[in-house]
């Protein structure tokens, strides 16, 4: 029986696997709608890990005002087309972390999970399908004026806890924290007292952790 009680929230981008030129193909995507494409520098310059805030610090960056709601649909059907020419038939292939997304499929027989990303909807719906996650998972994309706690706050709504929150950069432990949830690292970008797993990790690994944590055992070893 399920414990609907207990939303586990995945990342997705370098929690479940990777889009190798992800952030290239953001900035295309940008460049054919707003003339001349972000550069690399610009994108670096962006304090936001979700897709709404990058793109509306990109917008000001260029324009001097921020994103609208149509800015940000036009950039999500673009950017989604982009990713479905890159990584469509005969093209790039993402990186699946294929004992993590067992893993994942195995806790989602258990417990309520969803997908929490800062991709925009649409594009964080094409990966978790290039990616084989059960189309049953709920997602949460990026929405407008939401940051990432936002959106983890929002999946969490209403549910009582313990939560979880299983990520693979210092933003996502940031935003477990100011959501008051626990926090399961993917590979070795997140530095911090929480449990880590490898990108590699057999999915065992994965449902035994969570477990630990969702016990209230605290960090435990792979
Ligand atoms: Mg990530």
């Amino acid at each position: 029986m399920r414990s609907w009680a207990m939303p586990l929230c995945f990342d997705l981008d370098g929690t479940l696997g990777h889009f190798s030129s992800g952030f290239v193909l953001l900035r295309e995507a940008l460049g054919s709608l707003w003339g001349v494409a972000p550069t690399a520098e610009e994108l670096g310059r962006c304090g936001g890990s979700t897709d709404w805030e990058i793109v509306d610090e990109l917008h000001r960056m260029r324009f001097g005002l921020g994103l609208s709601e149509t800015g940000y649909a036009e950039y999500e059907r673009v950017c989604v087309a982009r990713f479905q020419t890159a990584f469509g038939p005969g093209g790039l292939a993402p990186a699946a972390y294929v004992g993590i997304l067992e893993g994942l499929h195995r806790l989602a027989a258990r417990h309520r999970v969803w997908l929490v990303s800062g991709n925009a909807p649409a594009l964080l719906a094409f990966k978790a399908a290039a990616l084989g996650v059960d189309p049953a998972i709920p997602l949460l994309g990026s929405l407008p004026r939401h940051g990432r706690v936002d959106l983890i706050r929002r999946a969490l709504e209403g549910c009582p806890g313990p939560h979880l929150y299983i990520g693979d950069r210092p933003h996502d432990l940031a935003a477990a924290q100011q959501a008051g949830v626990p926090f399961l690292g993917i590979g070795g970008a997140v530095p911090g007292l929480h449990p880590v797993l490898d990108t590699d990790a057999e999915a065992d690994h994965l449902v035994r952790a969570v477990e630990a944590l969702l016990a209230g055992n605290g960090p435990t070893a792979p």
